[in-house]
């Protein structure tokens, strides 16, 4: 036990073991198990936490391995419950893109194709030799993190800066406008409070550092790497 836990906390250990032997006695006293089997049974519990713990620190070691191999312009494809993330990069100004109900053979053939980093939650695909061996480089993101911590780890995984922000509808190049080109475009209170517009070279699409805007580049903004 002791040599276990040396593995996870070794300047608390005195009070890591008093701990679990708590924890061994609390279980015998209500499960009347003789000591040997509770402080077996709570051996067990720890070495099945320290797998996890193990687990998450080699998904980590496997970004490590291509972080300072990555392309001037990086380019990401989320797996199909990373739409959100997917906006937020391009956003923070990289090139993004997700497939939605795909199998995962398919996501990994497009992401080998495309020459993208695959970024996604579900640790079963990262242990796909493809993946693990790093031919394709891949990132994994725990899936109960928030939209925005997710983001954060990726920026800071992959020690990436925030860029001149991308349209986040399509991920093209954002340009800017003359206002009075546009200004049927622009509802009448915008018009009077902003001068900066963009077009998206993609999509075509209108965009302004509304409230919206800010309030998404305010939290990048907290993000920085
Ligand atoms: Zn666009």
């Amino acid at each position: 036990m002791r040599a276990l836990l040396t593995r996870v906390r070794p300047r608390r250990l005195e009070a890591g073991v008093q701990n679990l032997l708590g924890k061994a006695q609390r279980l015998q006293e209500e499960t009347g198990l003789p000591e040997p089997h509770a402080l077996e049974k709570v051996y067990h519990q720890l070495q099945h936490q320290l797998n996890r713990w193990g687990q998450v620190k080699e998904l980590a070691q496997q970004t490590v391995s291509f972080r300072d191999a990555l392309p001037p312009e990086p380019f990401f494809l989320c797996d199909s419950g990373l739409g959100g993330l997917t906006r937020w990069l391009r956003a923070a100004g990289y090139e993004a893109d997700w497939i939605p109900d795909v199998d995962d053979s398919v996501l990994i053939q497009e992401a080998q194709r495309r020459e993208a980093i695959l970024v996604t939650t579900d640790s079963m695909m990262m242990e796909r030799r493809i993946l693990r061996d790093g031919i394709v480089p891949a990132l994994w993101v725990p899936p109960a993190f928030k939209m925005h911590e997710q983001l954060a780890l990726v920026l800071r995984e992959l020690r990436l800066p925030l860029r001149q922000p991308r349209c986040m509808q399509c991920g093209g190049q954002l340009q800017v406008v003359d206002k009075e080109s546009v200004r049927e475009k622009i509802p009448p209170k915008t018009y009077r409070w902003l001068n900066e517009f963009f077009v998206c070279q993609g999509c075509g699409k209108l965009f302004w550092h509304g409230t919206h805007w800010q309030r998404i580049r305010g939290q990048l903004g907290n993000l920085s790497v």
